[in-house]
């Protein structure tokens, strides 16, 4: 089909041998040649529909859908358009000149970078069509341009990854672009149908021109046809398989969208995931930042176990990368949904793309709308709210420990939670415990569990003071509440067992104690002798009469620091350390003071009773105290 009118070129590069570069640089990223190229139809047939709309182009449209060929015999992948076409002049300018201007600058910039440099510069020099010659021998274009009512003779240029072409008439008869890849031997991975199709599905997916890619068999209904029951009688009919929806949800007017739609395209998203999404956000910014998208609140689960499914980044419905670190604040990436903009320069490097105007702006317009959704479905509907509470709690605190300005939202919605289930707002619970809560400094005092089920003998006599007692029960609650402390310089968080349950709350008072010093001296001695000294650091404190003789506390300080170095390793290791309170009023504690002889069987009891309270009486001397306990039960 070819004329004898060949005419041969040569790529005008220093650098002679520029394909083995791109192959061997490109290696990793090597599948995004497809989307290159069907990209590049698209814009094409985009660009027609345009001059179409301005009168510039009065022929027929037509069928636009983009079709995606394997030919495993031939060992090529055609992608055809019916686009705008190239005619001579323009396929040496557009495909010669000006797409290897960017491959040569890459090559000039690809010196002395890391892989994953390149790869993230990659579009940036537009290399778009070039990357085709990662896997292939040989490209072939073959063209014809919509201009002058299609009079002008088709194209056909072919390169086979050396720095000449050729370029030659063709006959192809219909307006736009066919690109044919040879594919090279050790790329013949891409001569697999599931492959292709995979791939068309990951980055074509929501493309805005219809991508047909083979056939699929659907059974449909056939008109007024019935069988014996009254159902319509169906047909298997084979159809050409369209791969994408071309007409997003994100890309739509949210006031003309159903809460069912959003639901529907969210499975759509994520075919993997059963359970529905809490609530959703939808994007739109035009100004001064072009931006869509939706977000959607998945439960997110309990220790912030690792979130399969991502949020997918888009560029003008081009599937971008799953990885939008960096263009979103780290705890927005608990969230699920797509965002699609045309203005974050994709193809940066990370530290760049953390510093870029731009995608500081797009940050902080995110973290706004999503603190806006919250905060109004916290005042619409606090009841709904506060049932989703638990499984947005993570976000929520994530996001007020990590972003200043979240934190400073976040305050308005964000809730706490006590062991009776009640919810309260940080200003409502401050004033729910203003006025016992307090200790000599006027200082407030939060009281929590970090399990409730566990420290409950804790728990109990401190609410029998009239205290509240708040649960914060998950990994990240550490970091929160240091993070409400430093927020709130009024007001500090204890344990239950940071102290004996009098003194939680230190609020300056004394109890007569009675025992003289050396008789405390004494007792004291006495459960110093009967302890691990690295570990116990044992106290004498006058408390109530009705008190538990003895309790082990630990001291809030201590007990968050070993926390946090269990967290994170970068703390090392702290052992554990417990004070060892021993109730100078109770009379059983008297009673060791004036009887040292039975005194260190008793105390030996109270020690073991005192670390059962506290969980960490185990093994042989778990067994030591049941046999103890049996003796003096037979006593
Ligand atoms: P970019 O798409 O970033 O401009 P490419 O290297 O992918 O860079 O393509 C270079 C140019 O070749 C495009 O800008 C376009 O003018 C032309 N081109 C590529 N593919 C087609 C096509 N299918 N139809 C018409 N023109 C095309």
């Amino acid at each position: 089909m070819e004329n004898e009118k060949i005419e041969t070129g040569k790529i005008n590069v220093q650098t002679e041998n520029i394909f083995p570069i791109i192959k061997k640089f490109l290696y990793t990223d090597q599948e995004i040649f497809l989307r290159e190229i069907v990209s590049n139809a698209v814009d094409a047939t985009q660009k027609l529909k345009t001059l179409a709309s301005l009168g510039k182009f009065s022929g027929e449209l037509g069928d636009l859908s983009i079709h995606v060929s394997l030919d495993k015999k031939n060992k090529t992948i055609t992608v055809s358009d019916r686009g705008i076409g190239m005619n001579h002049d323009e396929v040496i300018k557009y495909i010669t000149e000006i797409a290897f201007s960017g491959a040569e600058d890459f090559v000039s910039k690809f010196k002395n970078k890391s892989q994953s440099e390149v790869n993230a510069i990659i579009g940036h020099f537009g290399l778009g069509f070039y990357s085709a010659f990662m896997v292939s021998d040989k490209v072939e274009i073959i063209t014809k341009t919509y201009k002058l009512g299609g009079q002008t003779k088709a194209v056909h240029w072919e390169c086979d990854g050396k720095t000449e072409y050729s370029i030659s008439e063709s006959d192809k008869e219909d307006r736009g672009t066919d690109v044919i890849l040879h594919i090279s031997k050790d790329a013949s991975e891409y001569l697999d149908e599931y492959k292709i199709y995979s791939l068309l599905k990951k980055y074509c997916k929501f493309l805005p021109v219809p991508i047909i890619y083979g056939t699929e068999t659907v059974t449909e209904n056939i008109e007024n046809e019935f069988d014996d029951k009254g159902n319509p009688k169906t047909k298997e009919v084979t159809k050409p398989r369209v791969i994408n929806n071309t007409n997003p949800l994100w890309r739509r007017k949210p006031s003309e969208i159903t809460d069912e739609e959003y639901i529907k395209f969210y499975h759509e998203l994520y075919p993997s995931v059963y359970d529905d999404p809490l609530f959703y956000v939808h994007l739109s910014v035009d100004y001064p930042f072009n931006l869509t998208g939706i977000l959607y609140f998945p439960k997110i689960k309990k220790n912030m176990e690792v979130q399969r499914e991502k949020i997918q980044l888009y560029s003008n419905q081009v599937f971008v990368t799953d990885n939008v670190e960096g263009v979103v604040p780290e705890f927005l990436t608990l969230l699920h949904g797509v965002l699609d903009s045309p203005d974050v320069p994709l193809n940066v490097s990370r530290s760049s793309l953390q510093s870029d105007t731009n995608v500081k702006k797009i940050s902080n317009h995110i973290t706004k709308k999503v603190a806006d959704k919250l905060e109004d479905l916290f005042n619409t509907n606090r009841e709904e709210f506060e049932k989703k509470w638990d499984d947005i709690k993570l976000f929520i605190e994530w996001g007020m420990i990590s972003e200043p300005s979240f934190l400073e939202r976040g305050k308005k919605f964000c809730l706490l939670k006590n062991d009776k289930n009640c919810y309260f707002t940080i200003e409502e619970y401050k004033d729910k415990i203003k006025d016992i809560q307090k200790d000599k400094d006027e200082k407030l005092v939060a009281i929590y569990t970090t399990n409730a089920d566990d420290q409950y003998s804790f728990i109990e006599p401190v609410e029998a003071l009239g205290y509240d007692v708040l649960v914060l029960d998950e990994a990240i609650d550490g970091y929160f509440i240091n993070t409400l402390e430093r927020d709130n310089d009024k007001m500090t968080f204890v344990r239950v067992d940071a102290d004996v349950p009098s003194k939680l709350i230190n609020k300056g008072e004394e109890i007569p104690s009675k025992l003289n010093d050396d008789e405390k001296k004494t007792v004291k001695e006495l459960f110093e002798s009967l302890v691990d000294k690295g570990q116990y650091v044992v106290e004498t404190e006058n408390m109530g009469e009705s008190d538990i003789p003895l309790i082990i506390t630990r001291n809030e300080f201590m007990r968050r620091m070993k926390d946090m170095a269990r967290l994170d390793s970068g703390y090392g290791a702290f052992p554990d350390s417990y004070n060892l309170k021993v109730n100078t009023n109770h009379p059983l504690i008297v009673k060791i003071a004036e009887d040292k002889e039975h005194g260190a069987d008793l105390a030996e009891q109270l020690i073991d009773l005192a670390k059962l309270q506290q969980n960490i009486l185990t093994g042989e001397k778990l067994s030591k105290f049941i046999k103890r306990s049996v003796e003096i039960l037979e006593k």
